[in-house]
């Protein structure tokens, strides 16, 4: 049984709060440990922490802070195989999505070690008489990110990452479902030389949140999560001062044209629809085919690969897709599908019996498709985060493409064609924050940003990209002149530039 309790100035730090939450096994139902839920005196422990190391990791020049960067991605190298077994036994994904979670957040790590280069300002000779102007990106201080279950490497470090490389120090509160490989992480940073105190996981639930939120000395806070909260916590941040970057839930659409490659369009819909049992935020959740010939053949061709799908426990690396993180989500998804065939839609493939076999207090779900939903049902409008895919029948290309853009999420989108014209249309009108051509889960690799639209995100910053360096850095502007226009004496108008 493992405690899991903080990692401040360094160090773990146990919970006096005498609160904890049991850490699961989603493959088996068993209790792996206990994490604990903090209180507003550890939060600001480790503010204090944060605060007293970040000025000298600030004035550590910045290819230095990179240095450490670049050692922890060797670490997290040389302990891949245990990182991604814990996160799978904490999460339920399978190993090899396991890594593959692990796999993206390094991504941003590597291009984070170009932050000497990302952190440079601008220059003007002479933009005035003997005047020059530069800008320079300074750090904020100390900043803190909230993250989500269903990416517990990747999430925090696409946060981590650019903060700590623009010479800042970092308060991460993990989702307390799977605090283990956020802890690790925390652990490899300090062995990859970090100084103490630049990178503090305070575990727990509500009241730590908000005492991240109401703290003054935290300056910006980055979230991912579901879209209520993210709002709660985009309001509170930035009524508090902070700058916030805050992202949602989702409902990405695909949308399939009468001329796709129907068995390509198949194989990318079963993978980004099921895969990671649909607990993805660019999971696709609804299937738009486009006439109703390609809808027949659509869903011909994708009620026995959903049948067929292999459900297996995490360990299961020939397995599909694992367990549902918890009883409760496992319940919630059923809840939905439950609530379609009310609402009139026809299940054609129903999930809702599966039993793992020697593991039946895991939290498995079959896959389930639907056919036939329109988009006043609460299957259509909410995002259910499970192995369910929906098929929305749409007569025409506008009409297909009016879904999404109605939609309240516009996290990610895709259209599968041949058609350059109707690709280009599309990427051009769609209301949606990431776009994929003929690619079902459009995930910008790092060096772009990410981020959604409407309710899938708050506040005007992507994650990781250049923006990262923008939310995680503020900018001074220095307008310079030396001596020798001041000896003319004192000037009473206005300087211009003229
Ligand atoms: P969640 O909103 O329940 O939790 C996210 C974080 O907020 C956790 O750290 C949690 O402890 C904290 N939290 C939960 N309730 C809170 C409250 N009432 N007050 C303050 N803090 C609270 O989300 P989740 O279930 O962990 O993650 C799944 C959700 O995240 C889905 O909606 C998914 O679409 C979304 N997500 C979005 C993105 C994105 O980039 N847009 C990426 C991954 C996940």
């Amino acid at each position: 049984m493992t405690e899991v309790g903080h990692f401040i100035g360094g160090k773990h730090v146990a919970s006096t709060s005498g609160r904890s939450q049991d850490i699961m096994q989603p493959m088996d139902g068993s209790v792996r440990g206990k994490v604990a839920l903090g209180t507003v005196a550890e939060l600001r422990q480790a503010v204090e922490n944060a605060k007293a190391a970040q000025p000298a990791w600030a004035a550590t020049n910045p290819q230095r802070r990179v240095r450490v960067l670049m050692k922890f991605l060797q670490l997290v190298e040389r302990d891949y195989d245990e990182l991604a077994e814990l996160l799978a036994r904490e999460h339920g994904k399978t190993i090899p999505d396991a890594k593959g979670d692990i796999q993206r957040g390094l991504e941003v790590v590597e291009v984070c070690i170009g932050a000497p280069h990302l952190m440079k300002g601008e220059f003007t000779d002479g933009a005035g008489p003997g005047i020059d102007v530069y800008s320079m990106r300074q750090p904020l201080g100390v900043v803190a990110g909230i993250t989500p279950f269903n990416f517990p490497a990747m999430i925090p470090l696409w946060k981590i990452a650019p903060a700590i490389a623009c010479g800042n120090a970092f308060i991460l509160k993990p989702s307390e479902r799977d605090p283990g490989v956020p802890m690790k992480i925390a652990e490899l940073f300090l062995e990859a030389g970090l100084p103490a105190g630049i990178l503090n996981v305070v575990n727990g639930d509500k009241e730590i949140v908000d005492a991240i939120l109401d703290h003054p000395d935290i300056k910006a806070i980055g979230f991912v999560g579901s879209t209520p909260i993210a709002q709660y916590i985009y309001s509170r941040a930035t009524a508090n001062g902070k700058r916030a970057q805050c992202f949602g839930g989702a409902k990405n659409h695909m949308i399939i044209m009468p001329d796709a490659d129907m068995d390509q369009t198949v194989d990318a819909l079963i993978g980004a629809g099921y895969g990671s049992a649909g607990e993805r935020c660019m999971a696709i959740s609804v299937a738009v085919p486009v006439g109703k010939e390609t809808a027949d053949r659509l869903v011909e061709k994708l009620i026995p690969r959903v049948e067929s799908l292999k459900v297996g426990p995490s360990t299961d690396p020939s397995a599909d897709y694992g367990p549902l993180v918890t009883q409760q989500a496992l319940d919630r998804v059923k809840g939905y599908v439950d609530a379609g065939v009310k609402e009139g839609a026809k299940l054609v493939v129903d999930g809702r019996g599966f039993k793992m076999q020697g593991y039946e207090n895991g939290y498995y779900m079959g896959g389930c498709l639907f056919d036939e939903v329109t988009p006043d049902m609460s299957i259509y409008k909410e995002e259910i985060f499970g192995p369910v895919l929906s098929v929305v029948r749409a007569a025409n290309y506008e009409e297909a493409l009016k879904l999404p853009n109605e939609h309240e999420y516009g996290n990610g989108v895709a259209i599968f064609t041949r058609d350059g014209d109707a690709a280009r249309d599309f990427a051009s009108r769609v209301q949606v924050g990431m776009v994929g051509i003929n690619v079902p889960i459009p995930v910008p690799i790092a060096y772009y940003t990410f981020g959604g639209w409407k309710g899938s995100g708050f506040g005007d910053l992507n994650q990781h990209g250049s923006d990262a360096f923008r939310f995680y850095t503020k900018t001074k502007t220095v307008t310079s002149r030396w001596p020798s226009g001041v000896k003319e004496g004192a000037e009473f108008v206005i300087p211009t530039m003229n």
